[in-house]
């Protein structure tokens, strides 16, 4: 086992995987930015390193700071967490070359995964159910693209291969819109993503956004931990994820969860992974995998009873999973509401010193949150401070718990969604379950016109 990690990351999740070498008896060592000098888990840390100014670029982006970090720490290995180098193939190649482990999949999976067109056939190949659409990338030919979208029949879908983050997508629902929006898209992917090749899909016009957790080591092993629904999203942001997802048989969950595990084995994934679908008429369609961890991580790990973070740690240096498919529990039931400082409804950030703080507790709560009294909110990065997690016998009474949870909770001096939340804790269409990615920015729509 590793003596030292350096985590490349900041705010809840490097407070997470601290948390989680500290159980393991594992060294840590913080790099921070100016801006998060004074952040408690870098006090808290065995050693840490200031790797540049606030804005991420100069620091959490810079790769040779967080190298030089690791190499003046003498760390044995790098935990990227979730967004900034997290899904960087480049940058795990630079922590391999440089001799420290990456905590993830090796670089040519990162890089695999990355690019949604051989995604899409790597998946297709391994038999995950994908969404319909064009074998591969787009070609010039305007007619052959006409040709293509009709069999796919409309509405349609342009998306840039080397996308993300929810940017480099056009729907199209005429053939007369359809070669603007292709060329439209070329140009956009050429310039955001440095990669020009787009491909179709039909356009689901209604569906949930479904995803499996998977857990791989180097020896063969692939298990799935089942599913989360994060249909909840605002600008193709989540902000309350759930699991299991409500209405998905034990069937289903281990039919696409095999194949999910079979798709893994065959690429030689290793770590922690995750396998996002759109879910529409009782039918999976595998939109993207996440080669890292995920922000909503902690209701796989309630309902399953499996340390996540710890297990990407024990993958990394080489162990093999202990546990089997048929050793894998599904209990209970779970929920994550994402606490960003932000306004609930008009969603602008708010960012500044937190004057009053009191977090929630009791049975089946989990607090998952790097601020404290006192705290200054920098306005340098993502809006969320953190997370308040949920468990219960049934999704009923984790519901409750949450509800008590965050009205337990108090948090002044900058605005959070905790309003918003409450809402949809006690939205008859929410308890019901089983709700579509457009939900929430309808909701939001008629709360802001009302206003
Ligand atoms: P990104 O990597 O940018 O997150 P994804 O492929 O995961 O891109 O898609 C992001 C979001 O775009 C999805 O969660 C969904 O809301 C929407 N989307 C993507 N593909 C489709 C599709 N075929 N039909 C309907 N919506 C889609």
């Amino acid at each position: 086992m590793f003596e030292k990690i350096l985590i490349a990351n900041r705010g809840e999740i490097a407070l997470r995987i601290q948390r989680a070498c500290r159980t393991m008896g594992i060294k840590t060592v913080a790099v921070h930015s100016t801006a998060d000098a004074e952040a408690k888990y870098v006090k808290l840390a065995d050693e840490s390193v200031c790797i540049g100014p606030a804005p991420a670029a100069q620091s959490y982006l810079n790769i040779p700071a967080i190298i030089s970090a690791a190499e003046v720490t003498d760390s044995q290995a790098i935990h990227p967490g979730y967004g900034f180098l997290s899904e960087n193939a480049d940058f795990a190649e630079r922590v391999e070359k440089s001799g420290f482990v990456f905590i993830g999949p090796r670089p040519e999976t990162i890089r695999l995964m990355g690019d949604k067109v051989s995604a899409k056939n790597a998946m297709k190949k391994a038999g995950v159910p994908c969404v319909p659409g064009s074998d591969g990338a787009l070609p010039e030919d305007i007619d052959e693209i006409k040709k293509i979208a009709k069999q796919i029949g409309y509405p349609i879908i342009i998306k840039a291969s080397g996308g993300g983050g929810g940017r480099g997508m056009r729907v199209v629902h005429t053939e007369a819109a359809l070669s603007n929006a292709v060329v439209m898209t070329r140009n956009e992917a050429q310039a955001a993503f440095g990669n020009p090749v787009v491909y179709a899909e039909k356009f689901l016009e209604n569906p949930r956004h479904i995803e499996f957790q998977l857990l791989i080591d180097e020896h063969g092993n692939a298990v799935h931990l089942g599913e989360r629904d994060c249909s909840l999203q605002r600008r193709h942001q989540k902000i309350l994820e759930e699991a299991p997802a409500p209405g998905i048989t034990e069937k289903m969950r281990n039919k696409i969860g095999e194949r999910c595990a079979d798709a893994c084995r065959r690429i030689k994934y290793r770590g922690v992974g995750t396998f996002e679908f759109l879910f529409e008429n009782d039918e999976f369609y595998f939109i993207e995998m996440n080669t890292r961890l995920q922000v909503e991580h902690p209701v796989t790990e309630w309902i399953t009873g499996i340390d996540l973070v710890q297990a990407q740690i024990k993958v990394a240096a080489h162990e093999a999973l202990t546990i089997r498919q048929k050793d894998i529990n599904i209990k209970g039931h779970a929920i994550e509401c994402r606490i960003n400082a932000e306004d609930p409804y008009k969603l602008t950030p708010s960012a500044g010193r937190i004057t009053q703080y009191h977090i929630p507790g009791g049975p089946g709560v989990r607090v998952d949150s790097h601020v404290y009294h006192n705290y200054m909110v920098p306005p340098h990065y993502d809006s969320m401070i953190g997370k308040v997690i949920t468990y219960g016998d049934t999704r009923e009474q984790a519901i409750a718990r949450m509800r008590i949870a965050l009205t337990e909770t108090v948090i002044e001096g900058i605005k959070t969604n905790i309003p918003l939340h409450l809402d949809l804790l006690a939205d008859s269409s929410f308890l019901h379950g089983s709700l579509a990615i457009h939900y929430l920015e309808q909701k939001l729509a008629l709360h802001n016109k009302k206003d």
